[in-house]
């Protein structure tokens, strides 16, 4: 069988064009899926049934199975997928006010490394499909009250998007069309640890995503501790690069730091990052540290947090700090994991992170 959401709708009207079918067809499937939440064939009324059977014999339009779905009472979903080759991965709805913001991954675990996050404790298994992406995106599409609808996506699930480019973009594209979700460019945030080869070709490409930086430190050393792939990149090629997309985008950098007590949070890190950020028009996310199970960082206290804050705002750095969400259902950042048992497969543990950084 082929996953439907593989296709494009150019593809998918070649494919009816092939069984000698009107190639209209394709968007009128689209339709039922994308924007009446169709989870099967047969709901597609408009169709005639012998069609409806051919597709169904030939595609299916989900391919994951919902092994968990869990609610938080700030509204926050969260899915547990697992694919047909037995690898899961987790997808979140967070509402605020008006806002129905879905958080996706684009791999099964995540080779960075991050010592603080739990998506990579285990490595890397591969990269979700454009197919795998979409699903997510639909079925938390499908979760909402009819009377709700999507507007913004944030890439910041389980993995490194910038190594998986080649199957987000499509992905990103399809979601940003009318006749998609509708979601355009400007309600999408990309978030990376910082590739710079791969930022500079989302540079090369003029789209209008957001672009989001995962920091965590001000200097080198520190980082190449806690954001271990740091070592072969650095700090200053990953801003170089980050100035490049700005430059050309225009779209205000946003940077991300984890605070970690006693690890990142000390006032002298505080000043280092406003000399850092000094003239970058920027804002920098910062996200208290979600507890990992397992895992020995610690979220500093209100006061710490406070003093680390003022230093920066003090220094004319834009700050805002990021409220956690669901983090009772472990839906907050970096509490996406893979923290189920894997099938053996030949694939699982760390993939050659030179070899995921290649665009
Ligand atoms: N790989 C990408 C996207 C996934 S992580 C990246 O590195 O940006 C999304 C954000 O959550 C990142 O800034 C990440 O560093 C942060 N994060 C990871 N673990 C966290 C934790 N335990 N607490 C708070 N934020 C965390």
């Amino acid at each position: 069988m082929q996953h439907l959401l593989n296709l494009s709708l150019a593809e998918l009207r070649q494919w009816l064009a092939d069984q000698g079918l009107p190639a209209y067809r394709a968007a009128q499937i689209h339709k039922w899926i994308y924007e009446k939440r169709a989870g099967t064939f047969g709901e597609m009324s408009d169709l005639p049934k012998d069609l409806r059977e051919r597709l169904a014999g030939e595609f299916t339009i989900f391919s994951s199975a919902i092994t968990t779905h869990k609610t938080a009472e700030d509204g926050t979903e969260k899915l547990l997928l697992q694919w047909p080759d037995g690898h899961r991965i987790e997808c979140v709805l967070i509402r605020e006010g008006k806002r129905r913001t879905i958080c996706i991954s684009t791999q099964v675990g995540c080779a960075m490394g991050c010592v603080f996050c739990a998506s990579g404790l285990d490595g890397v298994a591969r990269n979700l499909t454009t197919g795998e992406i979409l699903e997510q995106m639909l079925l938390l599409n499908r979760i909402q009250a009819a009377d709700e609808r999507l507007s913004n996506i944030v890439v910041m699930g389980m993995g490194e998007p910038l190594a998986n480019l080649d199957r987000l973009l499509p992905a990103l594209e399809q979601a940003g069309k009318p006749e998609g979700l509708g979601i355009g460019g400007r309600h999408i945030t990309i978030s990376t640890v910082g590739l710079p080869p791969a930022i500079d070709r989302l540079t090369g490409m003029q789209t209008n995503y957001h672009l989001a930086v995962s920091l965590h430190a001000p200097n080198d050393e520190l980082r190449n501790q806690i954001v271990p792939v740091n070592k072969g990149i650095s700090i200053a090629t990953i801003l170089a690069a980050a100035d490049r997309f700005f430059a050309d985008n225009g779209r205000r950098l946003t940077f991300e730091y984890v605070l970690l007590g006693e690890l990142n949070d000390r006032p002298e890190h505080a000043e280092e990052l406003v000399e850092l950020l000094r003239g970058r028009t920027a804002l920098l996310n910062v996200i208290p540290y979600n507890t990992v199970a397992g895992l020995p960082y610690k979220t500093p206290s209100t006061r710490a947090q406070e003093k680390f804050l003022n230093i920066l705002r003090d220094g004319g750095v834009n700050v805002q700090v990021r409220t956690r969400k669901g983090d009772e259902i472990d839906a907050a950042c970096g509490q996406l994991r893979r923290s189920f048992p894997q099938p053996a497969t030949g694939t699982s543990g760390l993939l050659d992170i030179e070899a995921m950084q290649k665009p």
